[in-house]
């Protein structure tokens, strides 16, 4: 790469180094791993449109990131997945027609416009209730085209996707009062002794280690809107949970032994295992991150607690459950 040198007053050969850097947006300091170019010659920093694109990029994906925004990769799939275009879906919202358009050209949403982009990704019923609500709004043909390209994606979905909505759902049908933060940590011990008990998983997601404890990331999506008050979700019914008669008895067992505690508690417990700890070696305390909770790490220390307290079926799970209260609280 070749660039105008101010100090050497000529062309010269550019070398690049990546540098941690940091820009004021809207009051917050965000900062992004950058790179920024320098002269060959007299080690000057030099400028280099090629470097601030990429440096204007990875500061979008650092925000974004920071204000947990939508990416522009996950609204083409929204739009793709819907079969609708960006006109339509804009209008279909009550947003101004040209809003998405803006959006995956690089504008960046505002945070309650991308929480609704978010949901209608992870929430087709959702979307297809908007569809329905709002028809009136786009064509006739958009609407049909739309509404067949929402029905046809049970089919279409992974086994997977829907055996963790199965056990979210479940789970929401037999407890009362259940926030975010408590689902999550009953979805991350039905995942760890599905595993030690029949040696499968039960999803194929991994689940990330945020600051709260394992985050499935789908599932935060859907509830985040609760925050830290319980999930209130109407007119479920049993219809469509797939889940054996094993899963549906090991979730049984876990609501039992683990759904008595607050989310706070799980927290604190989860905390104190091997696996969420790992997955955040080297991070402080609250630090935001994405690292995945290696399910080979869930699967051994799982496996470990099975034999230390020499559990036969799902009832001997309470022998942990009482035994880590205990060892944190007693
Ligand atoms: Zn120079």
């Amino acid at each position: 790469m070749k660039g105008f040198c101010e100090n050497c007053r000529d062309m010269v050969d550019c070398g690049e180094k990546n540098v941690n850097k940091e820009k004021s947006i809207k009051g917050k300091t965000v900062r992004y791993a950058g790179k920024e170019a320098y002269c060959e010659e007299c080690k000057e920093e030099i400028f280099a449109a090629e470097i601030r694109d990429y440096n204007l990029m990875q500061l979008d994906a650092a925000y974004r990131e920071a204000e947990d925004l939508i990416k522009v990769t996950d609204i083409e799939r929204i739009l793709e997945r819907y079969d609708i275009g960006k006109r339509p879906l804009s209008l279909l919202l009550g947003w101004g027609e040209g809003t998405l358009t803006r959006y995956v050209d690089g504008d960046t949403p505002s945070k309650p416009y991308s929480d609704i982009l978010k949901r209608i990704l992870v929430d087709k019923a959702y979307y297809r209730e908007l569809l329905e609500l709002n028809k009136k709004r786009i064509s006739e043909v958009a609407y049909r085209k739309s509404m067949a390209a929402a029905e046809k994606i049970p089919e279409t979905e992974g086994n997977e996707i829907s055996k963790l909505e199965s056990a979210v759902k479940y789970v929401l049908m037999e407890t009362s009062e259940i926030t975010p933060l408590a689902l999550q940590k009953l979805l991350y011990y039905a995942q760890g002794f599905k595993k030690a008990f029949t040696d499968t998983f039960m999803f194929e997601q991994d689940c990330e280690a945020w600051a709260h404890g394992p985050v499935y990331r789908d599932v935060y999506h859907k509830y985040r809107g609760y925050g830290y008050n319980p999930i209130e979700e109407g007119r479920l019914h049993y219809g469509n949970i797939h889940l054996t008669d094993d899963e549906e008895e090991l979730l049984d067992h876990i609501i039992l032994y683990f759904g008595c505690y607050s989310g706070k508690v799980l927290e604190h417990m989860t905390h104190s295992e091997e696996p969420w700890r790992s997955a955040r070696r080297g991070l402080a305390d609250g630090e935001r991150s994405e690292r995945v909770i290696e399910k080979q790490n869930i699967d051994v220390y799982f496996k470990k607690v099975k034999e230390k307290f020499k559990m036969l079926n799902f009832t001997d799970i309470k022998d942990y459950t009482k035994d880590l209260f205990c060892k944190l609280y007693a």
